[in-house]
C-alpha cells in the first residue's frame, strides 16, 4: 500500500464511553464482516475481558475505506498495562479521543490523550452516545477545550449504538490523519507491538513497519532479544485472518515466525533483516518489570502440580507475569508471582480459578522493597530488592528500606472530594496540586504504591459511588520507616500473613487484623492468643477463649449412619484447614484476614 494511502490510528476513551462499540461499526461499516457475524464486541474476545468491559491485549483491524488502508489499533484500557498501550500508541498516526456525551472528560482518557500528545498524534474528538437524552454535547465540548486543551473544531458527533456518524468518522480519518513516513529502500526496521499464542499459528506478532519490507521466508532478527527467526506468515487482520505477499513501511500487521512461546517476544523490540540489518533499534524499549507480587497456594496440597501446569500454561502465553517456587509453613508449596498491578494479578488468579478449576489462596500482595544492608552480605551484596515479606532480613542487618512511589491522578465530581482526600491523607499521600473544572476536581497526589495496592481503587470507587477515576505513574523509590509486621497465633509466626507496613500505620493495621483473624479462626480446646508484633515488640493482641464444652460429645449414642455423615463432615472441614502448630486455621480465615478493613 502507498504511504499516502495508508492511515494507523488508535482510539483513546475511558472506560464504558463506548470504545468498543464504536471499533464494531467502524468494521463493519467498512465491510470487514457481515452482519451476522458481528458477535457481541469483535475486538474484545476473552471472556473476562467482556465482563470487565476493558481490553487486555492490543489488537488490530485493517479497514478499507474509499481507496484507503485505515488500520485500528486497540489499546489495553487499564494503568497496569501503561507500557502496551505506549507501544501501541507508538505504531500509530492518530487517534480518535471517544468521549461520552453524558459523562464528559475523565481521568483514564486525560492520562491517554497526553500519551497521545506526546506521540505527536492528530487527535480527532468523537462525542459518543449523542443519542441518550442526558447527552450534552456541546458541554463536552467545551470540556475537551478547557481540560485537554485540544481544538474540537473538526469534532465528530455520534452515536456508535445507533450508527449515526460512522461516515463522518471515516472520513475525519483519511482527512485529518497524516499518512506514516517510511523508506521502502531502507533495511527493515519494524517494532513488535504485541504477540499472543494462537493455538492453531502458534505466535502470532503484530508489527508495525518503519522502514523496508518483511515477508514470508525472510530471516529476521529481533535487536533487543538477540534471536534470529524465519517469517512463515505475514498477513492482516480484517479482522479475519488474511494472509499478504509482505507489509510495507508504515504498515500494520502480523507475522508468525515459528516461535513457540511468547515469552521469546518482547514488546517494543526492533525486528529487522538478519542479512541486512538497520543501524540502530527504535528508541522506547523496556522490558516488562512485575510491580506486585504475592504468593499463590493450592488450598488442597494435592493440587500442586496442576497449579504448576496452570501456571506454566498462562506464562506462556503472558510473558509479563512471573513466577517462582515458593514454601511457607502455613500454606505448604506454591507460588510466588509477579504482576504488573493488581489488576493483573486478578485476572491471573481468575484465570486460574475459572479456567484451570483450581481453589486458591492468595497471600497478600506486596510490592518490591529496596533493603539497602548494613554490612555486605556474604556474596558482597550491599542492596536487595524484596519480593517477599518473608524473606526481610534482620532489623540489625537493616540499613535503610525504600518503597516505591506513584503519581496519582485522581478525577472526582466536586461532592466526593472530601472523602477522597481523607483517603489519601490516611495513605500517606502528598497534594501535589488541587483544580477544579466545570464541578470536577483534579487531585494530584503523592503516594506510596504499597498504599495503593491493596483495595486503594475499591474504597474511592466506593467513595463516591463510582464516579471517581484515577491514573497513575511510578516515580521511583523513597526512603521510608517501614517494618515488617509478623502475625503470631498461638505464639508461633504465621509467614503468610507477615507483611511490610509503615511505621505510622502499623499499631491500627495490625489491630484490625487481630480483631479478623480473632472472629475467623474458631475456638480450640485450649486459649489461643492473636498477636501483632513488629521484632519482639508485641503491638496488638486478641484472645479466642478456649471451648466451654466437648461439642463432639453429642455424636456419641446417636445413630451409626448419621454419627459417619458427622465424621465425613469433619474430615472434610478439616482438609480444608491449615494446622498451624495445634491451632487449626480455616482457609477462609486468610483469605479474610488478608482483605485489609
Ligand atoms: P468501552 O468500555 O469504551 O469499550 O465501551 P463499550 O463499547 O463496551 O460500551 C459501553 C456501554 O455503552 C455498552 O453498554 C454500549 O452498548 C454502550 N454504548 C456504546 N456506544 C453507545 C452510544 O452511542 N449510545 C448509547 N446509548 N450507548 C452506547
Ligand atoms: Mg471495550
Amino acid at each position: 500500500t502507498p504511504l499516502d494511502k495508508l492511515r494507523n490510528f488508535s482510539i483513546i476513551a475511558h472506560i464504558d464511553h463506548g470504545k468498543s462499540t464504536l471499533a464494531d461499526r467502524l468494521i463493519q461499516r467498512t465491510g470487514g464482516l457481515a452482519e451476522r457475524e458481528m458477535s457481541a464486541q469483535v475486538l474484545d474476545n476473552m471472556d473476562i475481558e467482556k465482563e470487565r468491559g476493558i481490553t487486555i491485549k492490543a489488537q488490530t483491524v485493517r479497514l478499507e475505506w474509499k481507496g484507503h488502508v485505515l488500520n485500528l489499533m486497540d489499546t489495553p484500557g487499564h494503568v497496569d498495562f501503561a507500557y502496551e498501550v505506549s507501544r501501541s500508541l507508538a505504531a500509530c498516526e492518530g487517534a480518535l479521543l471517544v468521549v461520552d456525551a453524558a459523562q464528559g472528560v475523565e481521568a483514564q482518557t486525560l492520562a491517554n490523550v497526553y500519551q497521545s500528545i506526546e506521540h505527536d498524534h492528530e487527535i480527532i474528538p468523537v462525542i459518543n452516545k449523542i443519542d441518550l437524552p442526558a447527552a450534552e454535547p456541546e458541554r463536552v465540548k467545551t470540556e475537551i477545550e478547557d481540560i485537554i486543551g485540544i481544538d474540537t473544531s473538526n469534532a465528530v458527533l455520534a452515536s456508535a449504538k445507533s450508527g449515526i456518524g460512522i461516515d463522518e468518522i471515516l472520513d475525519a480519518i483519511v482527512a485529518h490523519i497524516p499518512p506514516p513516513k517510511g523508506d521502502i529502500n531502507a533495511p527493515l526496521k519494524a517494532m513488535l507491538v504485541d504477540s499472543w499464542y494462537d493455538p492453531y499459528l502458534g505466535v502470532v506478532i503484530l508489527i508495525r513497519v518503519i522502514d523496508g519490507s518483511i515477508r514470508k521466508g525472510q530471516q529476521i532478527k529481533f535487536m533487543n532479544a538477540d534471536t534470529t527467526h524465519l517469517v512463515d506468515r505475514v498477513g492482516a487482520f480484517r479482522p479475519k485472518i488474511e494472509q499478504l505477499p509482505d507489509l510495507g513501511p508504515g504498515e500494520i500487521g502480523f507475522i508468525t515466525a515459528q516461535i513457540k512461546e511468547v515469552a521469546q517476544t518482547m514488546v517494543g523490540d526492533t525486528i529487522t533483516d538478519a542479512k541486512r540489518p538497520t543501524a540502530e533499534p527504535l528508541p522506547g524499549f523496556k522490558e516488562v518489570q512485575s510491580v506486585v507480587f504475592c504468593g499463590l497456594f493450592p488450598v488442597d496440597a494435592a493440587d500442586f502440580d496442576k497449579l504448576r501446569e496452570s501456571i506454566s500454561k498462562l506464562r506462556l502465553n503472558d510473558a509479563s507475569f512471573t513466577f517462582e517456587m515458593e514454601s511457607s509453613a502455613a500454606l505448604g508449596f506454591g507460588f510466588r508471582c509477579g504482576f504488573l498491578g493488581l489488576l493483573h494479578l486478578e485476572i491471573i488468579q481468575e484465570r486460574l480459578t475459572r479456567e484451570y478449576d483450581l481453589d486458591l489462596i492468595t497471600t497478600a500482595p506486596s510490592v518490591v522493597y529496596q533493603i539497602e544492608l548494613t554490612h555486605p552480605d556474604p556474596a558482597g551484596i550491599t542492596q536487595i530488592d524484596l519480593h517477599n515479606p518473608a524473606d526481610m532480613p534482620d532489623v540489625n542487618k537493616i540499613k535503610t528500606i525504600s518503597e516505591p512511589w506513584i503519581q496519582a491522578t485522581i478525577y472526582v465530581p466536586d461532592e466526593y472530594l472530601g472523602g477522597i482526600l481523607k483517603l489519601c491523607q490516611d495513605r500517606r499521600g502528598i497534594q501535589m496540586n488541587l483544580t477544579y473544572v466545570g464541578g470536577r476536581a483534579q487531585a494530584v497526589y503523592e503516594l506510596p504504591l504499597n498504599e495503593v495496592v491493596f483495595d486503594f481503587y475499591d474504597r474511592l470507587k466506593s467513595l463516591s459511588k463510582g464516579y471517581a477515576s484515577f491514573d497513575y505513574e511510578q516515580i521511583g523509590y523513597r526512603e521510608g520507616d517501614l517494618v515488617k509486621m509478623s502475625i503470631l497465633v498461638n505464639e508461633e509466626p504465621v509467614d503468610a500473613l507477615s507483611m511490610i507496613v509503615h511505621r505510622s500505620t502499623a499499631e491500627t493495621r495490625g489491630r484490625g487484623m487481630v480483631e479478623r483473624l480473632k472472629e475467623l479462626i474458631p475456638r480450640h480446646l485450649f486459649k489461643i492468643p492473636i498477636q501483632a508484633a513488629i521484632g519482639g515488640k508485641v503491638i496488638a493482641r486478641e484472645t479466642i477463649s478456649a471451648m466451654r464444652k466437648d461439642v463432639t460429645a453429642k455424636c456419641y449414642g446417636g445413630d451409626a449412619s448419621r454419627k459417619r455423615k458427622l465424621l465425613d463432615k469433619q474430615k472434610k472441614g478439616k482438609a480444608k484447614m491449615r494446622e498451624y502448630g495445634s491451632v487449626s486455621i480455616p482457609q477462609e480465615a486468610f483469605i479474610a484476614a488478608l482483605r485489609m478493613g
